[in-house]
């Protein structure tokens, strides 16, 4: 393990949407600010961030958590929303739902619309997800590489209890369950369509090996985060990976900050818990994928949980309130993995 005056030359994050992104920013706040222990200005960060809440609508392709990472870090975010482009105006929604076209629960913003605009003409002209990101973030310039997990298409579909049909539930997409039900009834299983043939985009089996530090942020851990470690090999990379592996509690105080990581988390049978998740993510030590677990102050009651499962944990402030708290976030999970002081 690197001693404190060790150089963190590279980072790697493997992200969701909001949680993720906003992590990020402050993570590079810390960075150039001096706040986190062996970084600066001039450490790489790349983000890896989950492509299984894309979907195609109105003939468009939508990459939700990819788009809020870039929009997030390139300083183009409606920040009071966490997602879309700020000054955002909505015309073609009004216009499409005029048309009577469905879904009309699913808000395409107009600017957002360019977006989806240039991506589904690339990857229609041939051009892969990766290279579409790729060209997106020459105009964000989000400070980071930003990487899709994969270029294949990988679907989360939530199976929720349906009465009107034959079999008494029915299949839908994520982003009907999260934008049109709002997660209010529960998530019976998380399918993942697509996932076992998927393979790791171009470059992120390497951000995993050849990194300094992978970082777990405040993400959803089964739609977020699950996702990412469920595209085969990635999750051998992260167990093989040299680097030092922390993540930090997505929930805090028994339930999620935003979002729906409770209703996701008993879909899969883990409880809603800081020490919970800490304990279903795992110590690399005995089939896991963590080297340490940072949980929030209201729940240090559940360090003596962890260290049982074999988790170093610390308990410490994981409200991402402004961008020197969230620096703050990042400078103990790397001094609780390198030994650094924050
Ligand atoms: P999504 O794709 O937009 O849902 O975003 P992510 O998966 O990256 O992050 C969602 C998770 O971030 C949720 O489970 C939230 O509980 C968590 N989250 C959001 N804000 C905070 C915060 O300030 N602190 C912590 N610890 N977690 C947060
Ligand atoms: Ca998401």
């Amino acid at each position: 393990m690197p001693s404190s005056t060790a150089t963190l030359s590279r980072i790697t994050v493997l992200s969701g949407g909001v949680g993720g992104a906003r992590f990020v920013q402050g993570l590079l706040h810390g960075l150039r600010s001096g706040a986190v222990p062996g970084g600066s200005a001039d450490t790489e960060v790349t983000v890896v961030a989950n492509t299984a809440d894309d979907w195609w609508i109105h003939g468009l392709k939508v990459c939700p958590d990819l788009d809020t990472v870039m929009y997030t870090l390139g300083d183009g975010i409606d920040v009071d929303r966490g997602w879309g482009r700020r000054d955002e105006t909505w015309s073609a929604k009004t216009e499409l739902e005029a048309y009577g076209v469905e879904p009309t629960w699913f808000g395409l913003g107009d600017r957002d619309i360019a977006t989806h605009l240039v991506r589904t003409q690339m990857l229609e002209a041939g051009f892969t997800l990766s290279q579409v990101t790729e060209a997106l973030c020459r105009r964000w310039q989000p400070g980071v590489t930003l990487l899709p997990m994969s270029d294949d298409r990988v679907e989360t579909h939530i199976a929720i209890a349906d009465p009107d049909s034959s079999s008494g539930r029915s299949v839908i997409h994520f982003q009907e369950y999260w934008v049109r039900l709002r997660a209010a009834v529960p998530a019976e299983t998380v399918l993942v369509v697509g996932q076992d043939a998927a393979t790791p985009a171009p470059g992120v089996l390497e951000a995993i090996a050849d990194t300094d530090l992978l970082v777990l942020p405040p993400s959803n851990p089964v739609v977020s985060v699950g996702t990412i470690l469920g595209v085969p090999g990635i999750r051998d990379a992260v167990r093989a990976t040299a680097a030092p592996v922390v993540g930090l509690s997505p929930i805090v105080g028994g339930s999620h900050v935003h979002g729906m990581a409770a209703q996701m988390l008993a879909s899969i049978g883990v409880e809603v818990s800081a020490a919970a998740v800490g304990a279903h993510y795992g110590s690399r030590d005995s089939g896991g994928v963590l080297d340490g677990w940072l949980v929030d102050t209201r729940d240090a009651d559940q360090l003596p949980r962890l260290e049982e499962a074999g988790v170093r944990a610390r308990a410490v402030p994981l409200m991402m309130s402004d961008l020197d708290a969230t620096a703050a976030m990042a400078a103990a999970a790397v001094a609780l993995v390198t030994g650094g002081a924050a």
